[in-house]
């Protein structure tokens, strides 16, 4: 039977059980209207912890003030079946009012990594997402928790808030999951018209065509690449308008002085109703 917890005391309760019986937990942190990305954590998960547990918050500190809050998805009944199904054990919702009952004396601000990418076009996103991710942390105490490299930015700095405060928690990211056509699937792809839909899948086209090139040697400068994949996406995307594209060392996210090495190249693109990023990485 899966359990639906819908407040921290309760969830803390059962924490406190699991962790007397010594069970291993794996966190699945989500904002909900559940895919088959979500889901790919969830699966990791039920390979590696003895207990799988999902928190479905859709969190308003991590996002802009002119941002899709209000119009983000929400489906929390098919929601709560997809978890069911897919074999997580507790499903956590907290409401708004029990994570933030008061403003904060004690802030979480990301240094590093949080001026470029989506950091510059979404300033103050990032100190949201490490605030509730900590909060959750310390609310559910896994052991290991699942991100998705689709936010590969959020991967970073989630491992890096990891390691300088010391949390006991292994950070396990699990590669991006795409549409048949290769479009990153994200919840926000429902607000994309049919035409925007259409056109969606060149983003990632577009990025892997630039990873293979780079891999076949065909840019001599990471100049050269970025030009050539701001160039690229601007012919193919009619609808979207390019927000940014980076080229950058990961997980450091610095600005790399030459090719080789591991790296990310991202890109965000605003549509209408809504904003996709995607990237790939790779070694060389
Ligand atoms: P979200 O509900 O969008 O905040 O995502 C919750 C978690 O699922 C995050 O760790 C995301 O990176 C991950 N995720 C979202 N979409 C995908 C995808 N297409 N493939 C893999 N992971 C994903």
């Amino acid at each position: 039977m899966m359990k639906h917890i819908n407040n921290i005391t309760g969830m803390k309760e059962e924490i406190a059980q699991l962790k007397a019986a010594k069970k291993t937990i794996g966190f699945v942190p989500t904002m909900g209207s559940l895919h088959e990305g979500h889901l790919q954590l969830v699966e990791k998960a039920t390979q590696q912890v003895d207990v799988v547990i999902m928190s479905i918050f859709v969190n308003p500190l991590q996002f802009g003030e002119n941002e899709d809050f209000d119009t983000y998805p929400r489906d929390l009944a098919n929601d709560l079946q997809l978890a069911k199904q897919h074999g997580v054990h507790q499903v956590f919702t907290p409401t708004a009012d029990d994570m933030y009952p008061n403003t904060m004396s004690v802030t979480m601000n990301v240094q590093r990594g949080a001026d470029i990418l989506c950091g510059s076009s979404r300033p103050g996103h990032f100190d949201g997402v490490a605030t509730v991710v900590m909060k959750l942390f310390n609310i559910i105490e896994p052991d290991v928790a699942y991100f998705g490299m689709k936010d590969a930015q959020q991967v970073a700095i989630i491992k890096q808030m990891v390691a300088d405060y010391h949390l006991n928690v292994t950070i396990v990211p699990i590669p991006t999951v795409r549409e048949e056509d290769g479009l990153a699937m994200s919840s926000r792809n429902v607000n994309l018209s049919h035409m925007e839909r259409q056109e969606a899948p060149h983003i990632y086209k577009t990025l892997a065509e630039a990873k293979s090139k780079a891999l076949q040697g065909h840019f001599k400068t990471v100049a050269q690449l970025e030009e050539w994949v701001n160039h690229t996406l601007k012919k193919r995307l009619v609808l979207g308008k390019v927000d940014y594209i980076y080229f950058l060392k990961f997980p450091s996210l610095t600005r790399p002085s030459t090719i080789a090495g591991s790296a990310i190249l991202a890109t965000a693109v605003h549509y209408e109703k809504t904003r996709l990023i995607d990237n790939v990485t790779w070694e060389q």
